[in-house]
C-alpha cells in the first residue's frame, strides 16, 4: 500500500470504523482516474485475481480474469495461485470462495451485497425443518449462507444439479433447499420425490407471463430461454431451460438469431459478445421495467472494486468450524461434477 497523507488516514479510518454500516469503504474515488488502468496494476502489485459473476454491470465482467457461474467461480476459487480473490459477486459466494482457499485473502467490494434467496433460508429456521425428517439427506443450492452449508450434505448449482441429485441412491429420500422452484423443475426432470423448502429469488419469481406473452407476440422468431430458477408457469413457455452458462452456450450453439431471455440480464453482455450478429432481449417483470436486474449483484461498482483492491476491505472472513463442516458440501459437489464431467478446464 502506498504511504497516505494524514486527511487521507483520517478519512480511512473513519471509512473502515462505518464499514459494517455501509458495507462498503465510502471514499472518494478521483473521476478522471483510468479505473481499468489502475483495477489491473493493483492486479499485479497484489497477485490478485477478479472472479466475477454474469450478473455484474459489464465494466466489472470486461475487468474480470474469470467470468462465470456459481459452479464455474467456485471451481475457479479452489484452483487459483492468486494470493488475494476479489470477489465480484454477491456475499454467499465470496464465502465459498473463503471456504475452499481459506488461507487466502477473499475481498467483496460491497458486504451489503445479499441475495433474498439466501436470506429466505436462515440456519436457525432450517435447523428444526431438517429434525423433523431424520432419514433424509440435505441438497442445497449453493445460493445459501456459509452457516446453512454446515447443515448441508451436498451442495448443488443449476449446471450441475440434475447430476448431484441424480448421484444418490433412489431409495434415498432428500430435502432441497432453499429454491423451491429448481427444486420444482428437478422432481419433473429427475422423477424424484423431494421435500422442499419454501425459498425463491427476487429475481426470477418475478417474470410477468402476459408480458412474454406479448413480447413474443411482437418477435415470433425469438426463441424464449430461462434459467429453472423462474416460476413453472415461466418454464412451461420455454424452448430451452438452463443455468447461466447453460443458456449462454445454447445461444452460441443454437441456430435462431432472436432470443428472449429470462434471467439477471447481466449475461446478456457475454451472449452479445460471443453472438455479435444475434438480438438478444431481457424477459420483463411484473413491474413497469424492462428488464429485471439484481439489486444485490448490482450495489459492486467499479469505484468499490478499485477502493477495495487499494485498502485489502471488506474482507471475508469464517468461524473455522464454519470452513471445516460446510466445505464438506462443496467438495461433494466438485467431486460430483468432476466424475460428470462438468469440470473446469485447467488453464
Ligand atoms: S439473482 Fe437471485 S439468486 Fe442470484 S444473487 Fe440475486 S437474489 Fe440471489
Amino acid at each position: 500500500m502506498q504511504p497516505l497523507d494524514c486527511a487521507m488516514t483520517t478519512e480511512l479510518a473513519r471509512a473502515i470504523q462505518n464499514l459494517e454500516r455501509n458495507g462498503f469503504l465510502d471514499l472518494e474515488v478521483d473521476p478522471e482516474l483510468d479505473l481499468v488502468a489502475e483495477i489491473n496494476r493493483l492486479k499485479r502489485e497484489k497477485n490478485a485475481v477478479i472472479l466475477a459473476h454474469y450478473y455484474q454491470d459489464s465494466e466489472i465482467q470486461d475487468v474480470a480474469d474469470f467470468i462465470g457461474d456459481s459452479l464455474g467461480l467456485s471451481q475457479k476459487a479452489a484452483q487459483t495461485n492468486a494470493d488475494i480473490i476479489v470477489f465480484a459477486g454477491v456475499h454467499f459466494m465470496a464465502e465459498t470462495a473463503k471456504m475452499l482457499s481459506p488461507q487466502k485473502k477473499v475481498l467483496l467490494p460491497d458486504l451489503k451485497a445479499g441475495c433474498s434467496l439466501a436470506d429466505s433460508c436462515p440456519p436457525h429456521l432450517f435447523r428444526p425443518f431438517k429434525e423433523k425428517y431424520p432419514d433424509h439427506i440435505v441438497v442445497s443450492y449453493i445460493n445459501c449462507s456459509a452457516e446453512m452449508k454446515t447443515l448441508t450434505d451436498i451442495c448443488c448449482t443449476s449446471t450441475n444439479a440434475v447430476a448431484i441429485i441424480e448421484s444418490i441412491p433412489k431409495d434415498q429420500p432428500i430435502i432441497f433447499a432453499p429454491d423451491k422452484n429448481l427444486g420444482a423443475y428437478l422432481i419433473k426432470k429427475t422423477g424424484r420425490d423431494m421435500v422442499l423448502w419454501n425459498g425463491t429469488c427476487m429475481v426470477h419469481e418475478i417474470f410477468s407471463h402476459e408480458r412474454i406473452v406479448k413480447l413474443k407476440a411482437r418477435h415470433p422468431n425469438a426463441k424464449f430461454i430461462a434459467h429453472p430458477e423462474c416460476e413453472p408457469h415461466i418454464l412451461e413457455m420455454a424452448d430451452f431451460i438452463g443455468s447461466t452458462t447453460g443458456l449462454l452456450k445454447f445461444t452460441i450453439s443454437d441456430s435462431a438469431t432472436e432470443y428472449i431471455v429470462a434471467t439477471e440480464p447481466g449475461i446478456l453482455h457475454q451472449m452479445q459478445k460471443a453472438s455479435p450478429h444475434k438480438t438478444f432481449i431481457p424477459a420483463p417483470p411484473q413491474n413497469n421495467c424492462a428488464c429485471n436486474e439484481c439489486p444485490h449483484m448490482k450495489r459492486n461498482t467499479m469505484e468499490k472494486l478499485y477502493l477495495c483492491m487499494t485498502y485489502e476491505q471488506p474482507e471475508i472472513t469464517l468461524p473455522d468450524w464454519v470452513i471445516e463442516q460446510g466445505v464438506r458440501s462443496i467438495n461433494r459437489m466438485l467431486a460430483i461434477s468432476e466424475k460428470a464431467g462438468l469440470g473446469l478446464k485447467k488453464d
